[in-house]
């Protein structure tokens, strides 16, 4: 697994390596979400720090850096992400900095979404003391746009003036997310989205199946595909787009008392997709993420007025950042559902 990287990246992993002979201090991946950055990214962070690196500039996989590098301690090497990213399940011995392992140890705290800047001051030892093995130190951080106001401009101090041999690598889903200032101290890496045939062979050689309505429910992004396929019930999505093309008060309280222990932000994406749909179609006839739903689609985008589209995307954006902690599951949903219900009448 070690020289692993996805089949759309081919061309990025060659032209990544012509940087290696003036490595940059800081380089920023950027692109869409679920197209496999952060593997990238983890890969390339390896075969730097590798000791007998392939002429392909993939890790070899053998040697006693990449033995640590996979089971996450390589004394060289810091991963920067979110608290609520490391609920993963991850290797023997984490990160070392112990963070982690006491917050999700006990706490009734929902794990947080960013990166806070004690996660930014620790890196300062780990800076501080000489490599272990001589060669380059490496920090992985993502998504960049998790960090807060202050670890990003504790970010930005240790950038203006980067300690020798210390390479950062960031990744970001959106760029406009992020501080100009830091911006400017990274040389930018654009990393493509992969075509919809080879991100569909992918998504098939991965076994998932349906991989067609996952991929294009997930705008293309293979891994995000994946991800919904693995997590996602197929039935709950078409409870919901059953209702969602046919929408009633009677329907709306049977759906919301049906799906109420389905996640909630999963049932908002999968409206906020809808009503994109309709509005898309309303607009310039287009139908992105549920092409099979298009007779029904035509007719709500035929019946509703655009402003009531508009008011009910706004509604649904906001419900996005509530739907980690409702009240009740099921309230939640049946005024999610109502709204939408009222909006078509
Ligand atoms: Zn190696």
């Amino acid at each position: 697994m070690s020289n692993f990287i996805y089949p759309w990246q081919e061309a990025s992993w060659q032209q990544l390596q012509l940087l290696r002979q003036r490595m940059p201090h800081a380089i920023l991946f950027h692109g869409a979400a679920g197209i496999g950055k952060s593997d990238f990214i983890e890969r390339f962070a390896q075969g730097l720090l590798c000791e007998a690196v392939l002429p392909d500039g993939h890790a070899c996989g053998q040697c006693a850096s990449c033995g640590w590098f996979s089971q996450q301690n390589h004394p060289d090497y810091r991963r920067v992400r979110p608290e609520a990213l490391e609920d993963e399940p991850a290797a023997d011995g984490d990160e070392g900095d112990g963070e982690a392992k006491k917050s999700s140890a006990k706490s009734a705290k929902a794990p947080s979404k960013e990166i806070k800047i004690e996660q930014i001051r620790n890196l300062a030892d780990f800076m501080n003391i000489s490599t272990h093995r001589q060669g380059l130190r490496v920090v992985v951080l993502y998504p960049a746009e998790a960090l807060n106001m202050p670890a990003s401009n504790a970010l930005l101090k240790t950038l203006e003036e980067p300690p020798p041999g210390t390479v950062f690598l960031l990744a970001s889903n959106s760029l406009d997310r992020l501080l100009p200032t830091i911006l400017s101290r990274c040389r930018k890496f654009a990393l493509p989205m992969p075509s919809h045939a080879e991100a569909l062979a992918w998504l098939k050689s991965q076994g998932v199946a349906d991989a067609d309505s996952w991929l294009r429910e997930q705008g293309g992004a293979p891994l995000a595909a994946m991800a919904q396929a693995e997590v996602g019930n197929r039935d709950d999505l078409e409870v919901l787009l059953q209702l969602l093309a046919h929408p009633s008060v009677e329907g709306a309280l049977k759906v919301a008392d049906k799906l109420q222990k389905v996640p909630l932000s999963a049932q908002v994406s999968w409206l906020q997709r809808w009503l994109y749909d309709v509005f898309s179609y309303k607009l310039a006839g287009n139908i992105r993420y549920y092409p099979r739903y298009r007779k029904e689609l035509a007719s709500l985008a035929a019946k509703i007025h655009v402003s009531r589209l508009l008011a009910a995307i706004k509604g649904a954006n906001e419900r996005r950042a509530t739907a980690d902690h409702p009240l009740s599951p099921k309230l939640f949903l049946e005024d999610m559902l109502l709204d939408y219900a009222a909006c078509c009448a």
